[in-house]
């Protein structure tokens, strides 16, 4: 028999045990959603696998997760039957590789703000959570590349990990194990744990049984006839042929009794969502699906569930999030794609973050392909050109989404809020869509308070006026006491105000819309349209009789500026700095040093 071996847990997965244990989180019952979710991930990768090895799942045909209470010795036990844990597997994944998430999720916590034990999954560092509830765990796992092993931990003094002395006896899969504490006893009892794995299991897509005790009435056999009143048989006689006379006699009679029966009971539906026709969805089960999907407790904006027919057939539920996630939180998930891969129904990928535009990857959901061959390698996916054809088609069904959304003004605002920049970024990167996702541009402006579309800027230029004037700054107080807003303004005319940095890019990318250049008001090639020819008659005088004050201060600031001009752009302020028409503004400037420190 092998000798068990100790390890120290990795120092941050220390101190995330150490955090762990000593919690006080109001929200312990997350564990079991992220032990179901683990058990998931595993047969998600178990049944990928057998597409591709049709020997994959000899070790045990099954692919389903049972959870059972041993409410006597107050143990906790959930069992998956997918892809298992080799020895090293165990020793890695449970203790001694720190994952880049842990010290974000340590950091999280020691903010109040952000301190929300619930995250725990998103930080990948799901696992650990059954110590919310248990002062021992113990993992039993066995994977098809090595014999069954057993890895357990009191959290505080390591991990053992041994060969497990009983043998093979999982076939394939993973057993756990949970001591649980005094205080999470509740995680015993048939009704606590069927309502938690009923909300946790609900878009499982594979099968979750509980055991579970009942009573049920049942129908039980009577054996004496004398207790049978004449009544009785005469009602039967009736019905009977008389040849059936003597089979009738052996008939055995049922009394109805209530009786305890313990069994596996099915807690899931197990049918994935996007499966089903969007009438027969209600709108709370889209909320719950996108919940349980994204590991995450908003409400998303608005959700489009189609199903694409012709070139190639696919289902897609796509949703906007209800809030942008967290800065911190924004690297954790860098290699994970916001779009979920599956094949007929079978879970493929969600490391493929070039699937869908760098702009578009605030949007989760999935896309379910019937086309894809089955037995194909994620590496051989990606170069499928079948998958330009779905992404295409993934980018205009998501902006449809957003178009559609502005019917909600008070939803459109917070999405501009959380998302406007990445929308600016479509503009930018988009160049196939750009006029649709121009569209959907907000901004401020000198009209009122209300954030106006190009559109709406478009509706209300005067006559003669052939460009959109903005102005860009390092917020919008300091745009709005701006010296170049107040002639413009004054003059009748409305100003975009474009305090974010990604607006200098949008303008250059996107020059101009429906015909109307866009003007920088502080760079030179500033025109209104109401100058007429005496005008431009006594500026060439001004301009004249302003001569020597222009030539003295254009050879003292020679090093500085590169032209002087009498201007109609100011009304109090005497003089404005402005930059050349294909320079950069001020702003971009600030930003371009900003960048290079
Ligand atoms: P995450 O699930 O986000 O990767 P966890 O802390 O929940 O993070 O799990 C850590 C790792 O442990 C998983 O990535 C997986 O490799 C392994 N693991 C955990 N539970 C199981 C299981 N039931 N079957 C197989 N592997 C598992
Ligand atoms: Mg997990």
């Amino acid at each position: 028999k092998e000798t068990a071996e100790t390890h120290a847990f990795e120092t941050e997965v220390n101190r995330l045990m150490k955090l762990i244990i000593n919690s006080i989180y109001k929200n312990k019952e997350i564990f079991l959603r992220e032990l179901i979710s683990n058990g998931s991930d595993a047969l998600d990768k178990i049944r990928f696998l057998a597409l591709t090895d049709d020997k994959a799942l000899i070790t045990n045909p099954h692919l389903n997760i049972t959870i059972k209470a041993d409410k006597e010795n107050k143990k906790l036990v959930i069992t998956d039957t997918g892809i298992g844990m080799t020895k090293d597997n165990l020793i890695n994944n449970l203790g001694t590789i720190a994952k880049s998430g842990t010290s974000e999720f340590l950091k999280a916590m020691e903010d109040e703000e952000t301190a929300d034990s619930s995250l725990i999954g998103q930080f990948g560092v799901g696992f650990y959570s059954a110590f919310l509830v248990a002062d021992w765990v113990s993992v039993v796992s066995k994977h098809n590349d090595d014999d069954q092993y057993i890895w357990e931990s009191d959290a505080e003094n390591g991990f053992k990990v041994y060969k497990d002395p009983r043998g093979n006896t999982l076939g394939r899969g993973t057993e756990i194990t949970l001591s649980l504490r005094e205080d999470a006893l509740e995680y015993v009892e048939d009704d606590t744990l069927s309502g938690l794995i009923t909300k946790y299991s609900q878009f499982i897509n594979f099968p979750i049984y509980l055991w579970t005790t009942t009573t049920e009435t049942v129908d039980e056999p009577i054996e004496e006839e004398s207790t049978e009143t004449v009544e009785d048989k005469k009602d039967d006689d009736e019905d009977d042929d008389v040849e059936d006379v003597e089979d009738e006699e052996k008939k055995p009679k049922f009394k109805k009794v209530e009786k305890t029966v313990t069994k596996w009971e099915l807690m899931n539906e197990n049918k994935p969502i996007w499966t089903r026709k969007p009438k027969d969805i209600t709108k709370e089960e889209y909320v719950e699906f996108y919940q349980a999907f994204a590991r995450v407790s908003d409400d998303p904006l608005a959700h489009i569930h189609f199903r694409a027919e012709g070139e190639t057939d696919f289902r897609c539920l796509l949703y906007i999030p209800g809030k942008a996630p967290q800065e911190f939180m924004t690297h954790v998930n860098e290699n994970v794609s916001p779009i979920k891969l599956y094949v007929k129904r079978i879970f493929i990928t969600d490391e493929m973050p070039e699937f869908i535009p760098r702009w578009l990857s605030f949007v989760r959901g999935l896309v379910d392909s019937d086309d894809f061959p089955l037995n194909v390698s994620r590496e051989t996916i990606q170069h499928l050109p079948i998958l330009k054809v779905i992404q295409k088609k993934v980018v205009s069904k998501a902006i449809e989404m957003f178009t559609k959304l502005q019917k909600n003004e008070e939803k459109y605002n917070t999405f501009m809020k959380e998302f406007g920049t990445s929308i600016k970024l479509g503009v930018v990167e988009d160049h196939t869509h750009r006029n649709k996702i121009a569209k959907l541009l907000r901004f401020h402006s000198s009209h009122g308070k209300k954030l106006v579309t190009l559109q709406d800027y478009i509706s209300r230029m005067r006559k003669g006026q052939e460009q959109i004037y903005y102005l860009t700054g390092p917020s919008l107080e300091e745009i709005k006491k701006s010296p170049f807003i107040e002639n413009v303004v004054n003059r009748g005319y409305e100003v975009l105000y474009c305090p974010e940095p990604i607006d200098e890019y949008v303008f250059s990318s996107m020059p101009e819309y429906e015909g109307k250049k866009f003007q920088d008001i502080a760079k030179v090639g500033l025109k209104f349209g109401d100058e007429d020819e005496e005008t431009e008659e006594y500026f060439k005088s001004m301009n004249e009789k302003f001569k020597p004050l222009a030539d003295y201060l254009k050879e003292t600031l020679k090093d500085h500026i590169e032209s002087v001009t009498v201007s109609n752009r100011l009304t109090k302020s005497p003089c404005a700095i402005v930059a050349n028409e294909y320079g950069w503004s001020g702003n971009m400037e600030r930003l371009m040093n900003a960048q290079a420190i």
